[in-house]
């Protein structure tokens, strides 16, 4: 099975992806984790999407779609997989539809309103040592600048300052309703209320992968 997720930045994609990751057994690809570790690391690539990234805008379409194709090759064709952040327009979704053609799929959008994304983008810290994610308000470090898990410190990504992520809800705005027809029109969409705590949201999606799977089976 290929689950898509949709939905804004702040929705929880990340979270969700490792839950759905370590609940179904399926590898979780995050096109925004790509490329921050080629950032982090310096690579000739991060050095070409460095500014467009800390602009809040896309980086082109041949880079990202390059990424997945590599790591969706390198696995077993039966094996399913999670896609985090790909993808973001109609051009990724018909070239990911060449890559992996005629996959079982489901594409949960996970819905937050615009002041919810504003006001978790504006809590969340990630951990500079193992890349853990917090939330000052709602998923709280028991230490305020310190990573529970494993002690480094935690940091505000540059994507989420405050002028940035205004940015990054008008790209995602711009595209979302074209992505979400696609999908509508593939009959692959399913809506998942993204608001309360990690824990319940999670719970609505593995109701949508169950009741998707349980179908399967019958069939
Ligand atoms: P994310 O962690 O998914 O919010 O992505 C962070 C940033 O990475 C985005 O603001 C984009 O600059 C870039 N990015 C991630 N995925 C894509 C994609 N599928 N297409 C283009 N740019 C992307």
């Amino acid at each position: 099975m290929r689950i898509i997720l949709l939905g804004p930045p702040g929705s929880g994609k990340g979270t969700q992806g490792e839950l759905i990751e370590k609940a179904y057994g399926i590898e979780r690809f995050s096109t925004g984790d790509l490329l921050r570790e080629a950032v982090d690391k310096g690579t000739d690539l991060g050095r070409r999407i460095q500014k467009p990234m800390e602009r809040g805008e896309l980086v082109s379409d041949d880079i990202v779609i390059e990424l997945i194709q590599e790591k969706i090759n390198k696995k077993d064709s039966q094996a399913g997989y999670i896609l985090d952040g790909f993808p973001r327009n109609i051009q990724q979704a018909r070239e990911l539809e060449k890559i992996d053609p005629g996959k079982d799929e489901i594409a949960l959008d996970i819905r937050i309103s615009d002041h919810e994304v504003i006001e978790r983008l504006s809590g969340r810290r990630v951990c500079s040592g193992c890349g853990a994610v917090f939330n000052l308000k709602k998923n709280h470090p028991e230490h305020q600048d310190a990573c529970d898990k494993c002690g480094g410190t935690l940091i505000q990504r540059e994507d989420d300052r405050p002028e940035v992520k205004k940015k990054r809800l008008e790209v995602y705005h711009a595209r979302s309703e074209n992505l979400t027809g696609y999908y509508k029109s593939k009959s692959t969409y399913r809506e998942v209320d993204g608001s309360g705590g990690i824990k319940k949201v999670f719970a609505r999606i593995a109701a949508v992968l169950n009741q998707h799977l349980s179908k399967k089976e019958v069939i």
